[in-house]
This record gives C-alpha cells, structure tokens and sequence, in this order.
C-alpha cells in the first residue's frame, strides 16, 4: 500500500495511507487543498494544495474531489467592512425580532 508523508505542525511528519487523507480541488485553484487527522495528535490538519501537489496525492491514489466556489466569493466587496458592534447588533436582533427579513429589507431600502 501506498504511504503519503505528511507534516502535521505538533507533530512533524507523518504517514499516512491515501484512505485517511482527503483532497479538495477547487475550481478556483487557489483554495485547494488536502486534509487529515494526525494519526498521532488527532488534530484536524489543513494544507493548500497546487497543482504539484494535487498530481502527487492522485497519483499516490487519493480520489479528488471537486468543489466549487461560488461566484459571488469572488466579487468585489463595496462599502464599509462588517465590524463587530455590527455584528453583535445583529446577534442582538435575531433575539427580538421575528420578521429579521422584512427589518433587513427595511434598512436597504431607506
Ligand atoms: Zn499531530
């Protein structure tokens, strides 16, 4: 059986078997990656994958899978960033409201 190395960031390289990694291809390259539980630590572990790595993990026998991102991720944003009061604002209001949609709608317009 094939054994991938890997780096988990406690624990350093490990190996693992193409079944206990998994590999995301996006169809914006940039947010691909791979995943895997440290067989050691069991932390959740996160790396981007390029397209070096990609063919390397398919042809170690790891089935990608694909994902999309959708096209609104990748608009450009106008107007002032979301800050905290903003959003603890809207925690607030989710608790007192019912008709959070039609109060929402409501700020658009004016
Ligand atoms: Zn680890």
């Amino acid at each position: 059986m094939t054994t991938i190395k890997a780096s988990c960031p406690t624990c350093g390289e490990v190996a693992l078997t193409p079944g206990e990694v998994s590999l995301m291809v996006c169809s914006h390259a940039p947010l691909s990656y791979y995943s895997f539980a440290c067989p050691t630590c069991r932390s959740e572990v996160r790396k981007p994958a390029d397209d070096h790595i990609v063919s390397l993990l398919v042809s170690g026998g790891i089935s990608p899978q694909v994902w999309a991102l959708p096209g609104e991720a990748l608009e450009p944003k106008e107007g002032p960033r979301l800050s905290y009061d903003d959003l603890l604002d809207f925690a607030l209001q989710l608790g007192t409201t019912d008709l959070l949609a039609c109060a929402a709608g409501a700020s658009v317009r004016s």
